[in-house]
């Protein structure tokens, strides 16, 4: 008898591919092992087993595998069913979710580079002879390719040995290139706690009489309380008092004073784990308990709608005690911007080393670890926090899903295939595992809200912020007005620069928020208006000042700006509408003695970038953050009592159904960060449009009013969650070939479906990397199965494809399209 195995290659296959095996292989492969194979002429895959069976493929003479990779499955079975669904669902091929979901040292192919490491400490008599070839090799060479180490060792089957290797951190895979990050620990001071108050303090000071240094530093630390409310750093101490740190520390060796750090080390965990029975949830935090385990016991996801600081993460971490408690797996996902360290570090406080965390910015090897851990149910992956992709971790025993931030649009996948929204996805992962999940928000989308109204969800509330911290105290101010008598620096209004002072004379911190980055978006020449455009894309490009460079944001194109019109010489150009880096320099102007920082895409590059930003904000290093929306995200600062919105025109103003949904949410977040302890904080939202019903609704924290208004109109215009959206978009060098295409596409679906079809229309940025693009959108109504439209579809795909001057024409569909 003759053996097979169909197998998942990690590329856009529509079908599996199937190879010949013996019949020992056959016996020894099960689903979810890798095998190394043939492909092509020359190319070597990594591919996962899927099924061995004895029927041969009847198109192609199958090759044989050249090795099987594992002992045992890396995937599971409930795994893969899981990744069918994302690939049904989601219109992408199996192969495609393989490619995103395993962690990229799992999948060596010929192609892949590898590198010395050269922190490794390589004892070379340990290494195998094929090893040390390679190893050998890579000291004259600074990378091979697979296909390369194959020829070295003369050898087809090298990807165990260089699995091998890369394991035991000899070699690095081309990507795992990543900076090492040690947060700086800065030292304060602070008088003991005994000495505080009038008395005990002339007593000290008395007592301190024959020691004049001493006493001098004791004054200059009061001089510098009474300044500001800030803590006072060792080193500040130091320069006021004019003495020296030997003076300093004889004081804190006499507890005078107590030497803190604010800060310890942010990623690494500290091994103290607290109790989670020590945890005293308020009645509304017991309330909302009892509610999600209500869902729970009707097998529901729930929905859990609490406002900003109402203390969701203690309901979340009472709930993983419990999954833990019954031996099962929990999965803790969050957007990836909200992963910071500060929520690592609390559930870390609870769950000790149980905690893994899995996160794009993490090396290869550190993503190998957790994969592993998680696939053999270890004791240190219990539960996983993590960003989209740890959806796809291999879990055997998964008792609860925790979505944080399940409004966050960037829980949605999109670019590459599989094109998931992790939420969605996250719903169907907990239904296979039979596993409780709840989604959780201050501003929860239109979606879930929906399905909690009608009952497909649970649902739960906490309406107040947790310790009676009352809610952020939200105004806006007429910019329009303000301009209008001239009564604006800049981009501020007289009341925001008022609030600022107010704010940095109690020492108190402040956010401000700008949703673009940059420094002016446009440079328009004033004689002919000519603004200067991306040569690749459709858009304008944005003036960037601190390298003084006009860039795309869309394909990373620079030049340098320009003294004069690039169309007609005139040296008059005018900068349009304005980013963070402007709002950063105005401060600077305004405020020149106040330290500020900037929190956007352009200043959170690197692997610890964000960290080292927020930390510097909690260690009060800075006054005032500046900063896209990505200061919105979770981050529980003790000390800003104010937040400023620069200018809420914009977000609103969006070409887009979910404009108001999505500013409501991202003004009420970015508000939420405000006043979290006792101090009532206070926003103030700059507008040309006070009248806006959005803003109103943010003002008075109506969320409910936001939902029925929104509601009516995707009820009105047919947009989700009343229809399905999928959106297809057709990518070609050829303007012309682009729309005779996507003519015929739009023509073919309307006869086909009977949906309605919107389109083919140019997106807002129609081309991108010298590609043309135009979308066509299908919206589907809800109780049309969605399966069988997309099978039109797909049909329509192949008549499409069989058209022979359309082959250059790249499809993308984007399924639940937002
Ligand atoms: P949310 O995630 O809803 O914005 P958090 O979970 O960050 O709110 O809670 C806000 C603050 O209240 C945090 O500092 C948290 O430590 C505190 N808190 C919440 N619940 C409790 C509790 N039961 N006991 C003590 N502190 C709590
Ligand atoms: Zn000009
Ligand atoms: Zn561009």
């Amino acid at each position: 008898m003759e053996y097979f195995l169909e197998v998942v290659l990690p590329i856009p296959l529509e079908k599996l591919f199937t190879y010949k095996i013996s019949e020992a292989e056959a016996d020894f492969i099960q689903a979810g092992m890798r095998v190394a194979v043939p492909f092509g002429k020359t190319k070597i895959y990594t591919a996962l087993a899927y099924k061995v069976h004895t029927h041969a493929p009847e198109a192609y003479e199958p090759k044989e595998i050249y090795q099987i990779l594992d002992e045992r499955p890396v995937v599971d079975k409930v795994q893969l069913k899981h990744w069918e669904w994302v690939a049904n669902y989601y219109m992408c091929t199996l192969g495609e979710v393989v490619r995103s979901a395993l962690p990229s040292a799992f999948l060596l192919e010929s192609e892949t580079l590898i590198l010395p490491n050269k922190n490794a400490k390589v004892d070379e008599l340990q290494l195998t002879d094929d090893e040390f070839l390679i190893y050998e090799a890579l000291q004259h060479q600074t990378a091979l390719k697979i296909s390369e180490v194959s020829d070295i060792l003369d050898k087809k089957n090298v990807l165990k040995i260089v699995n091998a290797m890369v394991h035991k951190g000899i070699v690095l895979q081309k990507e795992e290139l990543y900076e090492q990050y040690r947060p700086k620990l800065v030292r304060y001071v602070k008088l003991a706690e005994q000495f505080e108050g009038e008395e005990q303090l002339s007593e000290l000071l008395n007592d301190l009489n024959r020691a004049p240094k001493q006493s001098q530093v004791v004054l200059s630390l009061f001089q510098l309380r009474a300044k500001s409310a800030k803590p006072i750093p060792i080193s500040e101490l130091e320069k006021e008092s004019g003495g020296s740190r030997s003076v300093i520390k004889a004081l804190i060796d006499k507890n005078i004073l107590e030497e803190y750090h604010i800060r310890k080390d942010r990623v690494e965990f500290d091994g103290r784990s607290g109790d989670v029975g020590a945890i005293e949830l308020n009645e509304h935090q017991h309330r909302a308990l009892d509610d999600i385990q209500h869902g729970f016991d009707e097998e529901k996801p729930v929905l859990l709608h609490g406002v900003t600081s109402s203390g969701k993460t203690e309901v979340y971490v009472k709930l993983i005690k419990k999954c833990l408690d019954e031996g099962k797996q929990a999965l803790y996902l969050l957007p990836e911007i909200a992963l910071t360290s500060q929520l690592i570090n609390r559930l870390q406080q609870y769950f000790g080393h149980q905690v893994s965390v899995y996160h794009s910015k993490y090396s290869i090897h550190e993503r190998v670890e957790v994969w592993n851990n998680v696939l053999n149910d270890a004791e240190k992956a219990r539960i996983v926090i993590g960003a989209r992709s740890s959806l796809f971790l291999p879990f055997t025993n998964l008792g609860l899903v925790v979505v944080d931030e399940e409004h966050e649009n960037s829980f949605k996948q999109f670019d590459p295939a599989p094109r998931y929204q992790a939420r969605d996805a996250a719903v169907v992962l907990a239904a296979l595992h039979s596993a409780n999940i709840v989604l959780g928000s201050a501003t929860p989308s239109i979606e879930s809200m929906y399905n909690a109204k009608t009952a497909k969800y649970g649902y739960a509330s906490m309406a107040h912020r947790f310790g009676d911290v009352l809610m952020p105290d939200i105004n806006l101010v007429d910019i329009k007005e303000a301009t209008r008598k001239r009564r604006m620096k800049g981009h501020f209004s007289e009341t925001l620069i008022k609030a600022i002072e107010e704010a940095l004379e109690e020492g108190e911190q402040i956010i401000l928020f700008q949703n673009r980055r940059g420094f002016a978006p446009v440079v328009e020449c004033t004689t002919c208006g000519h603004v200067a455009q991306c040569p690749n894309c459709d858009v304008s490009l944005t003036y960037h000042q601190h390298r003084n460079q006009l860039r795309c944001h869309y394909c990373g194109y620079h030049m340098a700006l320009q003294q004069a019109c690039l169309a007609c010489g005139s040296p008059t150009l005018d900068k349009k509408g304005f980013g963070t880096e402007q709002i950063q320099l105005e401060l600077g102007q305004l405020f020149p003695d106040v330290s500020v920082g900037r929190m956007d895409l352009d200043t959170t590059r690197g692997k610890y970038a964000y960290e080292k930003i927020i930390s510097s904000f909690e260690n009060q290093e800075m006054d005032i953050l500046v900063g896209t929306q990505m200061v919105t995200k979770g981050l529980d600062f003790r000390n800003v009592s104010l937040v400023g919105i620069m200018n809420a025109d914009s977000m609103l103003n969006f070409p887009d159904y979910r404009a108001h949904e999505r500013s409501f949410q991202m003004l009420t977040q970015v508000a939420g960060r405000a006043g979290r302890t006792k101090k009532r904080g206070k926003v103030l939202i700059q507008t040309y449009n006070p009248y806006h019903q959005i803003l109103q609704q943010v003002t008075t924290n109506n969320y409910d009013k936001m939902f029925q208004e929104q509601f009516y109109e995707r009820e009105q215009f047919k947009y989700p969650p009343l229809v399905r959206l999928i959106k297809i978009t057709l990518k070609d060098k050829d303007f012309n070939k682009l729309n005779e295409a996507a003519d015929w596409m739009a023509g073919s679906l309307r006869n086909v479906l009977g949906t309605q079809i919107l389109g083919p229309e140019y997106p807002p940025v129609a081309r991108i990397r010298r590609d043309y693009l135009k979308n066509i959108l299908i919206k589907i109504p809800r109780k049309q199965p969605l399966a069988q439209t997309k099978n039109s579809i797909k049909r329509i795909e192949k008549s499409f494809n069989a058209i022979s001057k359309y082959k250059s024409i790249r499809l993308v569909y984007n399924v639940d399209h937002i």
